[in-house]
Protein backbone atom coordinates (compact mmCIF):
# COMPACT_ATOMS: atom_id res chain seq x y z
CA UNK A 1 0.00 0.00 0.00
CA UNK A 2 1.50 3.71 -1.32
CA UNK A 3 0.96 6.17 1.56
CA UNK A 4 0.32 9.80 0.71
CA UNK A 5 2.97 12.58 2.14
CA UNK A 6 1.33 13.13 4.85
CA UNK A 7 0.23 10.16 5.57
CA UNK A 8 4.48 9.24 5.31
CA UNK A 9 5.39 11.79 7.34
CA UNK A 10 2.68 10.77 10.27
CA UNK A 11 4.22 7.33 9.63
CA UNK A 12 7.78 9.02 9.84
CA UNK A 13 6.67 10.94 13.16
CA UNK A 14 5.88 7.72 15.09
CA UNK A 15 9.60 6.49 14.66
CA UNK A 16 11.10 9.91 15.79
CA UNK A 17 11.83 11.12 12.18
CA UNK A 18 11.70 14.93 12.18
CA UNK A 19 9.36 16.69 9.59
CA UNK A 20 7.61 19.96 9.74
CA UNK A 21 4.39 20.64 11.57
CA UNK A 22 0.95 20.89 9.02
CA UNK A 23 -2.63 19.59 9.00
CA UNK A 24 -4.53 18.54 5.89
CA UNK A 25 -7.14 20.44 4.07
CA UNK A 26 -9.49 19.73 1.25
CA UNK A 27 -10.97 23.23 0.33
CA UNK A 28 -8.99 26.33 0.05
CA UNK A 29 -10.76 27.80 3.47
CA UNK A 30 -9.86 24.79 5.08
CA UNK A 31 -5.88 25.30 3.93
CA UNK A 32 -5.97 28.65 5.16
CA UNK A 33 -7.16 27.41 8.32
CA UNK A 34 -4.54 24.87 8.38
CA UNK A 35 -2.08 27.61 7.68
CA UNK A 36 -3.20 29.75 10.54
CA UNK A 37 -2.29 26.77 12.64
CA UNK A 38 0.73 26.18 11.75
CA UNK A 39 2.40 29.54 11.01
CA UNK A 40 3.57 31.83 8.02
CA UNK A 41 5.19 31.07 6.00
CA UNK A 42 3.69 27.92 4.49
CA UNK A 43 4.07 25.39 1.61
CA UNK A 44 0.72 24.27 0.06
CA UNK A 45 1.30 20.75 -1.10
CA UNK A 46 -0.61 18.59 -3.45
CA UNK A 47 -1.66 15.09 -2.07
CA UNK A 48 -1.54 12.99 -5.06
CA UNK A 49 0.35 9.47 -5.14
CA UNK A 50 3.09 10.31 -8.04
CA UNK A 51 6.51 12.24 -7.66
CA UNK A 52 7.48 15.50 -9.69
CA UNK A 53 4.69 17.03 -7.82
CA UNK A 54 6.61 20.46 -7.76
CA UNK A 55 7.88 20.79 -11.45
CA UNK A 56 3.87 19.83 -12.34
CA UNK A 57 3.07 23.05 -9.88
CA UNK A 58 1.58 21.33 -7.34
CA UNK A 59 3.79 22.42 -4.54
CA UNK A 60 3.63 26.51 -3.60
CA UNK A 61 4.97 28.58 -0.83
CA UNK A 62 2.94 30.80 0.92
CA UNK A 63 3.57 34.09 3.01
CA UNK A 64 0.11 34.59 3.83
CA UNK A 65 -3.32 33.60 3.82
CA UNK A 66 -4.15 35.48 0.37
CA UNK A 67 -1.49 33.46 -1.29
CA UNK A 68 -2.81 30.23 0.26
CA UNK A 69 -6.02 30.91 -0.69
CA UNK A 70 -5.16 31.51 -4.11
CA UNK A 71 -2.74 28.43 -4.40
CA UNK A 72 -4.85 26.12 -2.91
CA UNK A 73 -7.67 26.98 -5.23
CA UNK A 74 -5.27 26.56 -8.28
CA UNK A 75 -4.00 23.37 -6.51
CA UNK A 76 -7.14 21.59 -6.01
CA UNK A 77 -8.89 20.02 -9.04
CA UNK A 78 -5.41 19.78 -10.96
CA UNK A 79 -4.33 17.06 -13.09
CA UNK A 80 -0.98 15.54 -11.96
CA UNK A 81 -0.16 12.81 -14.63
CA UNK A 82 -3.61 11.61 -14.64
CA UNK A 83 -4.01 11.82 -10.94
CA UNK A 84 -6.32 14.29 -9.86
CA UNK A 85 -5.24 16.67 -6.28
CA UNK A 86 -8.19 16.30 -4.08
CA UNK A 87 -6.03 16.95 -0.49
CA UNK A 88 -3.91 19.56 0.51
CA UNK A 89 -1.01 19.31 2.85
CA UNK A 90 -0.64 22.67 4.52
CA UNK A 91 2.91 22.76 6.53
CA UNK A 92 5.06 25.50 8.05
CA UNK A 93 7.66 26.31 5.23
CA UNK A 94 11.38 25.67 5.91
CA UNK A 95 14.61 27.29 5.18
CA UNK A 96 16.43 25.23 3.10
CA UNK A 97 20.65 25.26 2.84
CA UNK A 98 20.73 21.91 1.41
CA UNK A 99 18.94 19.19 0.06
CA UNK A 100 19.67 15.61 0.00
CA UNK A 101 18.26 12.08 -0.60
CA UNK A 102 17.80 9.15 1.91
CA UNK A 103 15.90 5.80 0.93
CA UNK A 104 15.67 2.08 2.48
CA UNK A 105 14.30 -0.68 0.40
CA UNK A 106 15.06 -4.09 -0.39
CA UNK A 107 16.86 -5.47 -2.65
CA UNK A 108 15.93 -8.56 -3.99
CA UNK A 109 18.61 -10.07 -6.15
CA UNK A 110 20.99 -9.42 -3.13
CA UNK A 111 18.60 -10.88 -0.32
CA UNK A 112 19.51 -7.98 1.49
CA UNK A 113 18.16 -4.46 2.75
CA UNK A 114 19.78 -1.57 0.77
CA UNK A 115 20.13 2.20 1.84
CA UNK A 116 21.03 4.69 -0.32
CA UNK A 117 22.29 8.12 0.23
CA UNK A 118 22.84 11.24 -1.91
CA UNK A 119 24.02 14.56 -1.84
CA UNK A 120 22.52 15.53 -4.65
CA UNK A 121 18.65 15.49 -3.84
CA UNK A 122 15.72 17.18 -4.79
CA UNK A 123 15.96 16.05 -8.38
CA UNK A 124 14.56 13.62 -9.97
CA UNK A 125 16.83 10.58 -8.36
CA UNK A 126 16.56 8.11 -11.34
CA UNK A 127 18.24 11.05 -13.31
CA UNK A 128 20.67 11.08 -11.08
CA UNK A 129 21.72 7.37 -11.04
CA UNK A 130 21.66 7.68 -14.98
CA UNK A 131 24.05 10.33 -15.54
CA UNK A 132 25.71 10.25 -12.12
CA UNK A 133 25.89 6.68 -10.57
CA UNK A 134 28.62 7.31 -8.08
CA UNK A 135 26.58 10.47 -6.79
CA UNK A 136 24.66 7.93 -4.97
CA UNK A 137 26.09 5.74 -1.78
CA UNK A 138 24.63 2.59 -1.34
CA UNK A 139 25.20 -0.11 1.69
CA UNK A 140 23.74 -3.61 1.85
CA UNK A 141 22.39 -4.10 5.56
CA UNK A 142 21.94 -7.48 6.67
CA UNK A 143 18.61 -7.37 8.20
CA UNK A 144 19.55 -9.85 11.12
CA UNK A 145 22.20 -7.52 12.24
CA UNK A 146 20.20 -4.06 11.67
CA UNK A 147 22.24 -0.83 10.68
CA UNK A 148 24.57 0.45 12.80
CA UNK A 149 26.16 3.40 13.58
CA UNK A 150 29.09 3.17 11.54
CA UNK A 151 26.80 1.79 8.53
CA UNK A 152 24.86 4.93 8.99
CA UNK A 153 28.04 6.77 9.20
CA UNK A 154 29.62 5.49 5.91
CA UNK A 155 26.76 6.20 3.62
CA UNK A 156 26.61 10.12 4.76
CA UNK A 157 30.49 9.81 4.35
CA UNK A 158 30.59 8.21 0.69
CA UNK A 159 27.48 10.20 -0.12
CA UNK A 160 29.69 13.69 0.79
CA UNK A 161 26.94 14.98 3.04
CA UNK A 162 28.19 18.54 4.08
CA UNK A 163 30.44 17.64 7.67
CA UNK A 164 27.55 20.12 9.84
CA UNK A 165 24.69 17.74 8.51
CA UNK A 166 26.65 14.31 9.24
CA UNK A 167 25.99 13.67 12.70
CA UNK A 168 21.86 14.47 12.27
CA UNK A 169 21.50 12.05 8.83
CA UNK A 170 23.11 9.44 10.93
CA UNK A 171 20.66 9.78 13.75
CA UNK A 172 17.86 10.01 11.13
CA UNK A 173 19.28 7.22 8.77
CA UNK A 174 18.55 4.74 12.09
CA UNK A 175 15.45 6.30 12.56
CA UNK A 176 14.27 5.74 8.90
CA UNK A 177 15.70 2.21 9.23
CA UNK A 178 13.76 1.36 12.18
CA UNK A 179 10.98 2.81 10.11
CA UNK A 180 11.37 0.62 7.46
CA UNK A 181 11.71 -2.44 9.17
CA UNK A 182 9.47 -2.26 12.47
CA UNK A 183 7.25 -0.39 10.54
CA UNK A 184 6.72 -3.12 7.76
CA UNK A 185 7.73 -0.84 4.78
CA UNK A 186 9.07 -2.28 1.30
CA UNK A 187 9.76 1.72 0.93
CA UNK A 188 10.65 4.65 2.80
CA UNK A 189 12.18 7.65 0.62
CA UNK A 190 13.03 10.74 1.88
CA UNK A 191 13.58 13.38 -1.13
CA UNK A 192 14.41 15.99 -0.42
CA UNK A 193 16.30 15.44 2.90
CA UNK A 194 16.72 18.77 4.14
CA UNK A 195 19.93 20.58 6.07
CA UNK A 196 18.37 23.84 7.60
CA UNK A 197 20.66 27.18 7.86
CA UNK A 198 20.66 26.58 11.41
CA UNK A 199 22.14 22.79 10.84
CA UNK A 200 19.08 20.98 11.41
CA UNK A 201 18.16 18.29 9.74
CA UNK A 202 14.93 17.14 8.28
CA UNK A 203 12.75 15.50 5.70
CA UNK A 204 10.75 17.46 3.87
CA UNK A 205 9.06 14.90 1.45
CA UNK A 206 8.17 11.11 2.50
CA UNK A 207 7.31 8.29 0.12
CA UNK A 208 6.12 5.51 1.98
CA UNK A 209 5.24 1.78 0.80
CA UNK A 210 3.87 -0.17 3.38
CA UNK A 211 4.17 -3.93 3.08
CA UNK A 212 0.77 -5.48 2.66
CA UNK A 213 1.83 -9.10 3.48
CA UNK A 214 2.41 -7.37 7.48
CA UNK A 215 -1.05 -5.48 7.67
CA UNK A 216 -2.36 -8.41 9.77
CA UNK A 217 0.04 -6.95 12.42
CA UNK A 218 -0.76 -3.94 12.16
CA UNK A 219 -4.47 -2.23 12.71
CA UNK A 220 -3.82 0.77 12.50
CA UNK A 221 -2.65 0.91 9.02
CA UNK A 222 -6.50 0.66 8.44
CA UNK A 223 -6.69 4.65 8.99
CA UNK A 224 -4.15 5.05 6.04
CA UNK A 225 -6.81 2.85 4.14
CA UNK A 226 -9.78 5.34 3.96
CA UNK A 227 -8.72 7.21 1.18
CA UNK A 228 -6.57 5.06 -0.57
CA UNK A 229 -5.03 5.64 -4.20
CA UNK A 230 -7.43 7.54 -6.98
CA UNK A 231 -7.74 5.19 -9.38
CA UNK A 232 -11.30 4.47 -9.89
CA UNK A 233 -10.80 1.34 -12.01
CA UNK A 234 -8.83 -0.17 -8.59
CA UNK A 235 -10.98 0.99 -6.56
CA UNK A 236 -14.28 -0.46 -8.72
CA UNK A 237 -11.94 -4.24 -8.97
CA UNK A 238 -11.21 -4.19 -5.20
CA UNK A 239 -15.14 -4.29 -4.89
CA UNK A 240 -15.26 -6.88 -7.16
CA UNK A 241 -12.47 -9.14 -5.78
CA UNK A 242 -10.16 -9.30 -8.76
CA UNK A 243 -6.28 -8.95 -9.19
CA UNK A 244 -6.31 -5.59 -10.80
CA UNK A 245 -3.35 -3.07 -10.94
CA UNK A 246 -4.23 0.10 -13.49
CA UNK A 247 -1.21 0.21 -15.92
CA UNK A 248 -1.40 3.41 -18.67
CA UNK A 249 -1.43 0.99 -22.06
CA UNK A 250 -4.16 0.65 -24.51
CA UNK A 251 -4.54 -3.08 -24.31
CA UNK A 252 -6.68 -4.26 -21.70
CA UNK A 253 -5.91 -7.63 -20.51
CA UNK A 254 -7.82 -10.52 -18.62
CA UNK A 255 -6.15 -13.68 -17.75
CA UNK A 256 -6.56 -16.85 -15.67
CA UNK A 257 -3.46 -17.19 -13.23
CA UNK A 258 -1.25 -14.33 -12.14
CA UNK A 259 1.95 -15.95 -14.31
CA UNK A 260 -0.33 -16.41 -17.33
CA UNK A 261 -1.55 -12.88 -16.67
CA UNK A 262 2.01 -11.24 -16.25
CA UNK A 263 3.09 -13.54 -19.54
CA UNK A 264 0.12 -11.74 -21.11
CA UNK A 265 1.61 -8.00 -20.35
CA UNK A 266 5.27 -9.17 -21.88
CA UNK A 267 4.15 -10.52 -24.50
CA UNK A 268 1.92 -7.56 -25.43
CA UNK A 269 4.59 -5.72 -24.65
CA UNK A 270 6.70 -7.43 -26.92
CA UNK A 271 5.18 -7.00 -30.02
CA UNK A 272 4.81 -3.23 -29.71
CA UNK A 273 1.64 -2.70 -27.65
CA UNK A 274 1.14 -1.16 -24.16
CA UNK A 275 -0.99 -3.06 -21.62
CA UNK A 276 -3.65 -1.24 -19.98
CA UNK A 277 -4.13 -3.31 -16.58
CA UNK A 278 -2.74 -6.22 -15.59
CA UNK A 279 -5.42 -8.38 -13.98
CA UNK A 280 -5.94 -12.39 -13.12
CA UNK A 281 -9.44 -13.81 -12.88
CA UNK A 282 -7.79 -16.93 -11.13
CA UNK A 283 -8.70 -20.41 -11.76
CA UNK A 284 -12.62 -20.00 -12.27
CA UNK A 285 -13.23 -18.12 -15.41
CA UNK A 286 -16.82 -18.17 -15.31
CA UNK A 287 -19.27 -15.71 -16.34
CA UNK A 288 -19.72 -13.44 -13.11
CA UNK A 289 -15.88 -13.01 -12.93
CA UNK A 290 -15.57 -12.40 -16.20
CA UNK A 291 -18.44 -10.15 -16.28
CA UNK A 292 -16.82 -8.34 -13.58
CA UNK A 293 -13.27 -7.72 -15.75
CA UNK A 294 -14.71 -6.62 -18.51
CA UNK A 295 -16.90 -4.19 -16.40
CA UNK A 296 -13.78 -2.74 -14.73
CA UNK A 297 -11.78 -2.63 -18.29
CA UNK A 298 -14.87 -1.10 -19.89
CA UNK A 299 -14.38 1.81 -17.38
CA UNK A 300 -11.25 2.33 -18.84
CA UNK A 301 -11.46 5.11 -21.72
CA UNK A 302 -8.13 4.48 -22.81
CA UNK A 303 -8.41 1.01 -23.83
CA UNK A 304 -8.68 0.36 -27.62
CA UNK A 305 -8.67 -3.79 -27.37
CA UNK A 306 -9.25 -6.31 -24.96
CA UNK A 307 -7.08 -9.92 -24.76
CA UNK A 308 -8.35 -12.26 -23.10
CA UNK A 309 -6.23 -14.93 -22.61
CA UNK A 310 -7.19 -18.01 -21.28
CA UNK A 311 -5.67 -21.43 -20.33
CA UNK A 312 -7.78 -24.23 -19.65
CA UNK A 313 -7.15 -26.70 -16.68
CA UNK A 314 -9.60 -27.82 -13.95
CA UNK A 315 -11.82 -25.17 -15.49
CA UNK A 316 -12.41 -26.72 -19.34
CA UNK A 317 -12.52 -24.95 -22.01
CA UNK A 318 -16.35 -25.08 -23.09
CA UNK A 319 -17.13 -23.43 -19.77
CA UNK A 320 -14.54 -20.60 -19.84
CA UNK A 321 -16.37 -20.40 -23.51
CA UNK A 322 -19.99 -20.07 -21.93
CA UNK A 323 -18.70 -17.86 -19.38
CA UNK A 324 -17.80 -15.17 -21.82
CA UNK A 325 -20.71 -15.79 -24.04
CA UNK A 326 -22.68 -14.89 -20.52
CA UNK A 327 -20.66 -12.23 -20.01
CA UNK A 328 -20.88 -10.80 -23.16
CA UNK A 329 -24.48 -10.52 -23.04
CA UNK A 330 -24.75 -9.03 -19.66
CA UNK A 331 -21.74 -6.25 -20.04
CA UNK A 332 -21.93 -3.89 -23.62
CA UNK A 333 -18.21 -3.86 -24.13
CA UNK A 334 -16.91 -0.58 -25.64
CA UNK A 335 -13.47 -2.16 -27.48
CA UNK A 336 -13.20 -5.43 -29.55
CA UNK A 337 -12.24 -8.30 -28.13
CA UNK A 338 -9.44 -10.64 -29.33
CA UNK A 339 -9.32 -14.11 -27.41
CA UNK A 340 -6.81 -17.03 -27.19
CA UNK A 341 -8.29 -19.92 -25.35
CA UNK A 342 -5.74 -22.76 -24.83
CA UNK A 343 -5.58 -26.11 -22.48
CA UNK A 344 -8.39 -28.69 -21.96
CA UNK A 345 -11.01 -28.69 -23.84
CA UNK A 346 -9.86 -26.08 -25.85
CA UNK A 347 -11.47 -27.42 -29.30
CA UNK A 348 -14.63 -27.53 -27.94
CA UNK A 349 -14.32 -23.70 -26.38
CA UNK A 350 -13.56 -22.27 -29.52
CA UNK A 351 -16.52 -24.11 -31.31
CA UNK A 352 -18.59 -22.51 -28.61
CA UNK A 353 -16.93 -19.27 -29.46
CA UNK A 354 -16.97 -19.55 -33.32
CA UNK A 355 -20.98 -18.48 -33.01
CA UNK A 356 -19.38 -15.04 -31.88
CA UNK A 357 -16.87 -14.23 -34.64
CA UNK A 358 -17.26 -11.00 -35.96
CA UNK A 359 -15.03 -7.84 -35.99
CA UNK A 360 -15.62 -6.76 -32.87
CA UNK A 361 -14.64 -10.48 -31.61
CA UNK A 362 -11.95 -12.54 -32.50
CA UNK A 363 -10.52 -15.60 -31.58
CA UNK A 364 -6.63 -16.57 -32.23
CA UNK A 365 -4.88 -19.68 -31.13
CA UNK A 366 -1.70 -18.82 -29.98
CA UNK A 367 -0.76 -15.89 -27.44
CA UNK A 368 1.72 -14.26 -30.33
CA UNK A 369 -1.13 -13.93 -32.65
CA UNK A 370 -3.68 -12.63 -30.39
CA UNK A 371 -1.25 -10.55 -28.67
CA UNK A 372 -0.42 -8.76 -32.61
CA UNK A 373 -4.36 -8.73 -33.33
CA UNK A 374 -4.77 -7.11 -29.76
CA UNK A 375 -2.21 -4.39 -30.73
CA UNK A 376 -3.80 -3.93 -34.11
CA UNK A 377 -7.15 -3.40 -33.24
CA UNK A 378 -5.74 -1.11 -30.61
CA UNK A 379 -4.22 0.94 -33.60
CA UNK A 380 -1.11 0.07 -33.14
CA UNK A 381 1.46 -1.54 -35.29
CA UNK A 382 2.58 -5.00 -34.27
CA UNK A 383 6.04 -6.18 -34.40
P1 LIG B 1 7.95 16.40 -5.28
O1 LIG B 1 8.27 17.39 -6.34
O2 LIG B 1 6.69 15.66 -5.57
O3 LIG B 1 9.08 15.47 -4.99
O4 LIG B 1 7.64 17.26 -3.94
P2 LIG B 1 8.60 17.72 -2.73
O5 LIG B 1 7.82 17.64 -1.49
O6 LIG B 1 9.89 16.98 -2.75
O7 LIG B 1 8.86 19.25 -3.05
C1 LIG B 1 9.54 19.66 -4.22
C2 LIG B 1 10.48 20.81 -3.92
O8 LIG B 1 9.77 21.90 -3.37
C3 LIG B 1 11.55 20.49 -2.90
O9 LIG B 1 12.64 19.83 -3.47
C4 LIG B 1 11.91 21.86 -2.38
O10 LIG B 1 12.87 22.47 -3.24
C5 LIG B 1 10.59 22.62 -2.51
N1 LIG B 1 9.99 22.71 -1.15
C6 LIG B 1 9.18 21.81 -0.57
N2 LIG B 1 8.92 22.19 0.71
C7 LIG B 1 9.60 23.34 0.93
C8 LIG B 1 9.76 24.22 2.06
O11 LIG B 1 9.24 23.99 3.17
N3 LIG B 1 10.55 25.31 1.88
C9 LIG B 1 11.16 25.58 0.70
N4 LIG B 1 11.92 26.67 0.62
N5 LIG B 1 11.04 24.78 -0.38
C10 LIG B 1 10.28 23.68 -0.28
MN1 LIG C 1 10.17 14.94 -3.40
Amino acid sequence: MDLFEYQGKQYFARFGIPVSPGGVADTPEEAVARADEVGYPVVVKAQVQVGGRGKAGGIKLAADAAEVLAHARAILGMDIRGHIVRRLWIEHASEIAREYYASFTLDRSAKLHLGMVSARGGVDIEQVAAEDPDAIARLHVDPTEGLTKSGGRQLVEQAGLDPEARDGAVDLLLKLYSCYVDGDADLVEVNPLILTPEGRVHALDAKVTLDDSASFRHPEWDEFRTLEGDDPRETLAKQKGLQYVGLDGEVGIIANGAGLAMSTCDVVNQVGGQPANFLDIGGGANAEVMANALEVINTDEKVRSIFINVFGGITRGEEVANGIVQALQRVDIGAPIVIRLDGTNAEQGREILKGLESERFVSRPTMLDAARTAVALAGGAPR
